[in-house]
């Protein structure tokens, strides 16, 4: 049997640490550029068997926030649902990625409905314009991104 020495000990107690600061320190960093990368300051993650959802803690609009939340979540039930390789591989497919972001854009939609008063069409719209900032969604129209949450979202209470 190999017996350590304290100083040889502290020292392996020492790189140890350094390395979970490190690993720390990266997972930081990007958060921190998931976080300014999205358009509306959310980000879902999966680590290991966890899903997380982050939004973005310098948004002050309620509006704003309130769709972030509902947005992410929506994220997250994908990732609990489909699987976290599923949500992970729908950022490099134009079909899946349309699903998946379609389906969180219709959860934000009750908010503008509450908060904002906006119609149904309006909603639509707007999400439509923010859906073609995805880099993947860009080559789609308004009106086709418009007739995709058309056919996803569930209808507006009181219609
Ligand atoms: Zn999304």
């Amino acid at each position: 049997m190999v017996s350590s020495s304290p100083a040889e000990i502290s020292r392996r107690e020492q790189a140890r640490r350094a390395a979970q600061f490190i690993a720390l320190a990266l997972l930081l960093l990007l958060g921190f550029a998931y976080l300014r990368r999205d358009t509306l300051g959310g980000r879902t993650w999966c680590v290991g068997p966890a899903v997380i959802s982050v939004v973005n803690p310098f948004t002050r609009d309620p509006v704003v926030r309130a769709r972030s939340e509902r947005h992410e979540a929506a994220h997250a039930l994908q990732a609990r649902r489909d699987g976290c390789l599923a949500l992970w591989r729908a950022n490099w497919s134009t079909t899946r990625q349309l699903a998946t972001e379609v389906e969180a854009k219709c959860a934000e939609i009750p908010v503008l409905y509450q908060m904002k008063g906006d119609s149904p069409a309006f909603a639509r719209r707007r999400m439509a314009r923010e859906l073609r900032r995805y880099p993947r969604l860009r080559h789609l129209s308004t009106r086709e991104l418009e007739m995709a949450l058309e056919r996803r979202c569930p209808a507006p209470p009181n219609s």
